[in-house]
């Protein structure tokens, strides 16, 4: 006889940044023990994702769970495991859900396991795109890795530590590919970025931006191929990655492959269930998806950006924080008859590596506007952008802000100043952000 289904008033599925943030805010808000399950496939209680790809790869004094844990991204307090048995927070981990019936409120584990929920919380995050999706010549081959969780992670470290001082390959421009480049030159390795596009994570960096980092990447000793990809990969007699065959004809020996190609929503469990947009899952200024008392939240997320008046997806884990914080706080003002305000996000993301680190605010969208000093090989470099649309600063990027040029960037990106001379505002560079 199948075993009875486990009931729990608040389910969150998936255990990483969202879940964490969630778990914290039913935390600030009261729940009773017993009332809220995570269920997660990974082993671990939800940890600060981004420390995976920076302190996890460092030679020495490496960041290691549990010094990770959500909150500390954010200058929180880490939720350790015995934090969620305190609260009688059920951890259900090492549990893949693979079927989820929002008709009768059901998830179902790969084991057989059944769980019921009253409210259901999604917050299953990204996979990444794997060279065997397209059938890559030779992709299947050791070595060839890739980063999402700790268990990616720990491969890494092992193939770090197996091909000590070897050759590193690094497919894709983004900035996965440039932090896993920065960590693996720190590590000694030998590395080579492979990339199609003309520079550097194109979706965020003008040519200007581009500049600067590919230069100070190249002045670190990593070498850059641009415009083609990687089309196939030779093994030895082990199957151990030796060689990247790119589209053009040159072959790069290997003996570590990352690639980073970018991630997809992990959404499948709900196709036909709920209204999807942008990829994700469509939700309100709530995270309520289509189907009542499901919410959305992180990564999967589609949700209205009230201040670009559009539904949007972002990947980025300041928002996969704030969506959670967002959505439980909604569920818990519902349950007592009130309301919270509308989610009013303004994106920010961030990337550091090496002794560089950048802040982007605001929407990348109009005329970019370069200022400061891009030179890369700058001793203190400090530059940036602002992107202009209809007269207005709508978004704002920097490299090498100190805490209060941080915020002054974010504060113009939120109230959009106008701009009638493009000229004086590049030649006031950051003084424009700190009269705003
Ligand atoms: P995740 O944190 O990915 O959590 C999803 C969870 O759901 C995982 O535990 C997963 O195992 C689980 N899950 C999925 N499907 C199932 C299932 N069927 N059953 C059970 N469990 C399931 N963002 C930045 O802004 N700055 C950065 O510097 C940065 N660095 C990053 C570095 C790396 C290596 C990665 C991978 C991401 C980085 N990000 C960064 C992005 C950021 O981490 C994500 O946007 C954030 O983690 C999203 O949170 P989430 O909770 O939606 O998803």
């Amino acid at each position: 006889m199948a075993a009875e289904a486990k009931h729990f008033k608040y389910v969150i599925l998936g255990g990483g940044v969202a879940a964490g943030y969630a778990a914290r805010e039913f935390g600030n808000q009261g729940v009773k023990p017993g009332e809220l399950a995570i269920i997660s496939k990974e082993p671990v209680a939800p940890y600060e994702r981004p420390a995976l790809s920076k302190g996890y790869l460092f030679p020495q004094n490496a960041a290691r769970l549990p010094g990770f844990h959500t909150c500390v991204g954010s200058g929180g307090d880490r939720l350790l495991p015995e934090w969620y048995a305190d609260k009688g927070i059920q951890l259900i981990l090492s549990t893949e859900i693979v079927k989820a019936d929002l008709a009768s409120k059901t998830l179902t584990s790969a084991a057989g396991a059944t769980f019921t929920y009253d409210t259901l919380l999604i917050a299953t995050g990204s996979s990444v795109i794997k060279l065997t999706d397209f059938g890559v010549q030779g992709a299947e081959s050791n070595n060839i890795l890739y980063l999402r969780d700790i268990a990616d992670a720990d491969k890494l470290v092992a193939a770090m530590q197996a091909k000590k001082d070897g050759k590193a390959v690094v497919v894709g421009g983004g900035y996965i590919g440039l932090e896993l480049s920065a960590a693996l030159k720190i590590n000694n390795f030998d590395v080579t970025m492979v990339y199609p596009e003309p520079w550097c994570m194109p979706r965020l960096f003008t040519a200007g931006i581009a500049h600067f980092y590919e230069g100070y990447y190249a002045n670190k000793g990593i070498k850059i191929v641009k415009g083609t990809v990687a089309s196939g990969f030779d093994a030895d007699a082990n199957g151990d990655v030796t060689a990247v065959k790119l589209k053009d004809g040159r072959v790069l020996e290997a003996d570590i492959v990352i690639v980073g190609v970018g991630g997809r929503p992990l959404t499948g469990l709900f196709k036909g269930q709920v209204d999807e947009e942008k990829g994700g899952l469509k939700t309100d200024a709530f995270f309520e998806t289509s189907v009542a008392g499901v919410y959305a939240i992180g990564d999967v997320a589609a949700f209205p950006m009230k201040l670009y008046n559009e539904q949007r997806r972002v990947e980025h884990v300041d928002h996969a924080r704030k969506s959670a914080e967002q959505a439980v706080r909604a569920i818990k003002a519902k349950e007592s008859g009130e309301s919270v305000p509308e989610y009013d996000y303004l994106p920010y993301f961030y990337s550091r590596s090496f002794d560089v680190a950048w802040q982007f605010y605001g929407d990348n969208v109009g005329d970019d506007v370069l200022f400061g000093d891009n030179d890369p090989a700058s001793a203190k470099p400090k530059f940036g952008s602002y992107w202009v649309k209809d007269g207005k600063v709508v978004g704002v990027f920097l490299e090498g802000g100190s805490a209060e040029e941080n915020q002054a960037i974010a504060r113009v990106a939120r109230a959009q100043p106008p701009v009638a001379d493009v000229e004086a505002l590049k030649k006031a560079g950051l003084e424009f952000a700190a009269k705003v």
